[in-house]
């Protein structure tokens, strides 16, 4: 599997696997845990969670999925803003620690900017990193003009945001800030939660490679060698196929044919949320 470095240096696998809405239905829990296994045995080793999931199901969920093999993966949880202050910043890593089971999280990020000062979330997510409690922090949600407001020389591991070929806008301007900064955009929802999968130009390079449409979608969002993509798959069919995907090469045509279906932005709106 293919890596992207942290600014730290620190390889983490370019394609991950999100958890939003796993844990909700017991009845698919086995499925659920079967896919998340599969993944991390096939390299998508990076698991993507998060407080709000399902109120701590999600992550109760993974830290079942990775029992025994802890030192295999890299976990990635997240902070609401509204607990993101001094306090409650670290109460809230603690519980996401004990419903994941284990005693470190790889990467914890704020989740998004709420009403707390980002610097007293920053000082709170380093005070976890002196601590040990996380290696790394980072942020999601943040617009470049939000990243300007971090305390001075704090640099986030990440920025997770909202990034499919239907949700550009960040290659605007957040893209080249980040990649001055050297840190990875994370891009959630890379296949637009499946409501890109029936578009036409997408399946037409699809059938070009031999491929499915969700495959395309994220060898389009990994064609950039700084992004990692972590989609959600909750069947090891979906776990198998997106992981071919960080093999599939598309090219200048391709890529070409998709930016005539999804242009580009060609001026800064702010950033796409879900
Ligand atoms: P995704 O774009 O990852 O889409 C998930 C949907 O796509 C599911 O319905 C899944 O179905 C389906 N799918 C996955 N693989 C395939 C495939 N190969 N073929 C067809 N369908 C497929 O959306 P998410 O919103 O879940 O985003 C991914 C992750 O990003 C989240 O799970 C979460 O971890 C994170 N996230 C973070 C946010 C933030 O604010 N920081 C916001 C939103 C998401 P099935 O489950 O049946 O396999």
């Amino acid at each position: 599997m293919r890596t992207v470095n942290l600014p730290s240096g620190t390889p983490v696998p370019a394609l991950g696997q999100g958890t939003w809405h796993m844990g909700d239905d017991p009845a698919r829990r086995a499925q659920e845990l079967d896919a998340l296994r599969a993944g991390v045995d096939l390299g998508m080793t990076l698991i993507d969670t998060a407080e709000m999931y399902g109120s701590g199901a999600a992550e109760e969920l993974v830290g079942e999925a990775v029992r025994g093999r802890r030192d295999e993966v890299f976990l990635v949880s997240k902070v609401l803003p509204s607990n993101a202050d001094r306090r409650g910043t670290v109460e809230s890593c603690r519980a996401s620690l004990r419903r994941l089971g284990t005693d470190r999280i790889d990467l914890y990020l704020l989740h998004w900017r709420g009403g707390v000062p980002l610097p007293e979330t920053v000082e709170a997510l380093e005070g976890l990193v002196r601590a040990g409690d996380i290696r790394f922090w980072g942020v999601s949600n943040l617009d470049t003009d939000d990243l300007a407001d971090l305390p001075e020389g704090a640099v986030p591991a990440t920025d997770q945001v909202l990034y499919n070929l239907s949700r550009r806008g960040a290659e605007f301007e957040l893209l080249p800030r980040c990649r001055e900064l050297s840190v990875p955009l994370m891009a959630y929802s890379p296949v637009e939660q499946g409501r890109l999968l029936d578009h036409p130009a997408l399946r037409r390079v699809a059938d070009a490679h031999g491929a499915t449409p969700a495959q395309v979608a994220l060898a389009w969002v990994l064609r950039h060698d700084d992004v990692i993509a972590i989609p959600k798959a909750s069947s090891r069919s979906h776990v198998e196929e997106n992981r071919a995907a960080a093999d599939l090469r598309l090219t200048e045509e391709d890529l070409a044919a998709l930016d005539e279906a999804f242009p580009p932005p060609s001026r800064k709106r702010p950033l796409d949320i879900l």
